[in-house]
């Protein structure tokens, strides 16, 4: 055989090019968890399949027909690359007992995969940051992780991104809603897709999701989940409404906001933003007080949310200004022993905290350089026998006009470090 060998469909390399963008996301939403007082749970990224399909639910896009599901030869038994990461943190959290002392805040971080059709901002393999907190009843966790995702935005420097919450009530509210709304789209059922179609008799509540324009009127008249709420699912949802009033958090509230996942009850939500286009959702989550409970434990109430990383990253592109990281200093050396005292040199460097490139594979001073001038570090260390016999550096500045000078290892540290502070 012969040939390229290429990724998998849908599935991304991220380029070193890219790879600022990403750690910029990463420090700030790692700082970001650190203030609200979360910690980290990770998980693998397979799961036994019978996890995703008693928790997301048999009727789902996610469980029909997205999940990387496969028999493992040794056992016989079938597993599932990881679609979302919210079951398997509630089947960790319940496995190790966690919730035994007292309410977690935790947060995940990491690839899921989907076997969606790859398009703009959908992908196969794409990556999710999230967070869930079990063992509270809200809505003050609920509005904290709404108070906690707009602080993201603003730390990220990401604006019009907006709120839309909706209520799903108790599980029985929702039955009996559900009655109530097959009855409807039944007495209309030759004017619904396929799609809706089939969502009519697996997952009726889905069909108020269609994103077909032909629909909207029908579901714009569809019946009203808000009649059938439960007094407790109502008092909470206004409570959350008026905690983010207080909190100066804008939202709207969307009625056909019904989430794709079986196991939401409650408040549920998406940060939106119409920059992305068909796919606009950044950011969604709910309470999922069941689920706990559908996994095989006492139950506990639970919510979180989970936030698509590519989305995000989309829009941190177009509006924020991430600067590519930049080594402090591009080590030149030519020489036997400049060679020698050139490696230990950069560990030297290294110690006092800078940045560097050690150049390798010999070559000219011309031609190390150029590779200088290309890594865009900010000073040239040079290194040639004679430095070495001296036990002494030559520093260029790289990035603006200055003199080489010769001096000792710690005098170019401070040299370094001046510059470089005084740069940024
Ligand atoms: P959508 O309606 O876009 O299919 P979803 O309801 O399936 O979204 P969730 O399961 O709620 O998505 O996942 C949370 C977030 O993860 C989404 O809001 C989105 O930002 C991101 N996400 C979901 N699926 C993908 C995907 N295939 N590629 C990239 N990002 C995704
Ligand atoms: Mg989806």
């Amino acid at each position: 055989m012969s040939g390229k060998i290429q990724a998998v469909r849908g599935m991304n390399d991220v380029l070193p090019e890219e790879a600022h963008l990403w750690e910029f996301f990463e420090d700030t939403v790692r700082e970001w968890l650190r203030v609200y007082g979360y910690r980290s749970l990770r998980t693998p990224i397979l799961e036994k399949t019978d996890l995703f399909v008693r928790s997301i639910g048999a009727a789902t896009d996610i469980v029909e027909k997205e999940m990387y599901t496969f028999t493992d030869e040794l056992n016989g038994e079938s597993l599932t690359l990881r679609p979302e990461a919210t079951a398997a943190c509630v089947r960790a959290v319940i496995e190790h007992n966690l919730l035994y002392a007292g309410p977690q805040r935790l947060w995940y971080w990491g690839p899921m995969f989907r076997h969606e059709r790859p398009q703009k901002g959908r992908y196969r393999q794409f990556h999710q940051v999230g967070v869930e907190a079990l063992g509270l009843p809200g809505p003050d966790i609920d509005a904290e992780h709404l108070v906690m995702c707009a602080r993201l935005w603003r730390l990220l420097g990401l604006r019009g991104v907006t709120l839309e919450v909706n209520t799903l009530g108790s599980a029985e509210a929702r039955a009996r809603y559900r009655t109530r709304l097959v009855q409807y789209l039944e007495r209309h059922e030759e004017r619904l897709d396929a799609d809706s179609k089939r969502r009519l008799r697996a997952n009726p509540l889905r069909v108020l999701d269609s994103k077909n324009p032909a629909l909207a009127e029908l579901i714009a008249q569809a019946p009203k989940l808000a009649d059938d709420l439960d007094e407790r699912s109502m008092k909470a949802f206004d409570e959350l409404q008026s905690l983010l009033r207080e909190a100066g958090i804008d939202f709207s509230i969307n009625a056909r906001l019904v989430r794709g996942l079986d196991y939401y009850n409650g408040a549920v939500y998406e940060w939106v933003c119409d920059r992305l286009g068909a796919q606009n959702a950044v950011c969604a989550g709910g309470r999922y007080d069941g689920l706990i409970e559908q996994i095989g434990a006492k139950p506990a109430p639970a919510c979180g949310f989970a936030m698509g990383i590519e989305r995000l990253l989309v829009l941190i592109k177009e509006e924020v200004q991430v600067t590519a990281r930049v080594p402090d200093v591009y080590l030149l050396r030519q020489g036997d022993r400049a060679e020698r005292y050139g490696a230990r040199v950069a560990e030297l460097l290294r110690d006092a905290g800078l940045a560097v490139v050690l150049h390798c594979g010999g070559g000219s001073f011309k031609a190390q350089m150029k590779k200088a001038d290309a890594s865009g570090a900010r000073f040239a260390v040079i290194v040639g026998d004679d430095e070495a016999g001296a036990e002494v550096v030559s520093v260029k500045p790289l990035r603006e006009v200055g003199e080489q000078l010769r001096a000792s290892v710690r005098d170019a540290v401070a040299i370094i470090t001046n510059r470089a502070s005084s740069d940024s």
